[in-house]
């Protein structure tokens, strides 16, 4: 008997960050310390902007991070996405979208609706109907929704309800979104833990809906603390050397960021393993973690830096 898998699932939009290299560490340390396997998955969804798996693998790797297959590719699988679409469709809980942003930014809505959600435009469209606006434009795919919120449970936040709307399933460019995608790849892979940063859990409730509507098994779900900026917010590439070839440019080589992410964790420096060894949930620090760059890394055109 198996006890499943943990996962870091980067996009790869740029090169991993403090914050993304934290998060990942702890993934592995709780997949590790329960016995599970580690995977990672490349969330490349967005071919136009994905150019930096190469250099998040090997970043990930330099920090001492270790993984049990090869990691596979969103964009390799679009298939497994139309699939669980179609599986949804059969339980008629499918239906075409032709809305426009600004279409759904400007329509009426409930009272108490969460702000975003979908007012339900298309829900009721006539065949017809359909029909007209398929001459158009492309229609969208939508998850007809049987509840307003959900409710999971966090490691570290315990119960949390949250907003279900009627979700894309699948974008009328024919790209599948993030919040399928990630739900059909956790349970094809066999990952029954999610530890991620805590600005995914909001999204979480939908995930686990779409979950439970497709019979896939539960997951237990980790949402850590983010990494900050000194003005509290979450870090950027304007905040200056905050990647391990920015650091290292800035004189931290990588096993002095290991070291300074483990420090912030409560946990020794060294290989992750010692790090493992003494890793308990328990005394996980459940703040966010400041991180000072050593420098800027934009300066303002024509601005000479404050003197002092
Ligand atoms: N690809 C997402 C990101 O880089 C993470 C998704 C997840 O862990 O579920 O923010």
């Amino acid at each position: 008997m198996t006890a499943g898998a943990g996962r870091f699932a980067p996009s790869p939009t740029g090169d991993l960050h403090v914050g993304n290299l934290r998060t990942a560490i702890l993934a592995w340390l709780f997949a590790r310390s329960t016995g599970r396997s580690f995977l990672l998955r490349v969330e490349d969804l967005d071919p136009e902007r994905s150019r930096t798996e190469a250099g998040q693998l090997r970043d990930l790797t330099a920090v001492g991070l270790t993984w049990d297959a090869a990691p596979v590719r969103q964009s390799e699988r679009t298939d497994l996405y139309l699939q669980a679409i179609g599986r949804l469709a059969e339980q008629g809980l499918v239906y075409e979208c032709f809305c426009t942003r600004s279409e759904i930014a400007d329509a009426p809505r409930a009272p108490h609706a969460p702000p975003g959600a979908y007012p339900g435009t298309c829900r009721h469209l006539s065949e017809d109907e359909r029909a007209r606006r398929r001459q158009l434009r492309p229609a969208a795919l939508r998850l007809r929704s049987g509840v307003g919120e959900f409710t999971v449970t966090d490691v570290l936040h315990g119960s949390f309800t949250g907003p279900v709307d009627d979700l894309v399933l699948l974008r009328n460019d024919g790209v599948p979104p993030y919040n399928l995608a990630v739900v059909i790849d956790d349970a094809a892979q066999g990952i029954n833990q999610v530890v991620r940063g805590g600005d995914l859990l909001s999204s979480t409730p939908r995930q686990a809906y779409l979950a439970s509507l497709l019979g896939l098994p539960p997951v237990e779900y980790v949402h850590v603390p983010l990494v900050l900026n000194p003005r509290g917010q979450r870090l950027a590439k304007r905040d200056g050397a905050i990647t391990l070839g920015a650091l290292a440019g800035a004189g931290m080589d990588t096993d002095g960021v290991r070291n300074l992410i483990l420090a912030s964790l409560g946990l020794p420096p060294g290989p992750l393993d010692d790090a493992l060894a003494a890793f308990s949930v328990a005394r996980l620090p459940r703040e966010p973690w400041v991180f000072e760059a050593p420098f800027p890394a934009t300066r303002a055109p024509g601005v000479s830096p404050a003197p002092g």
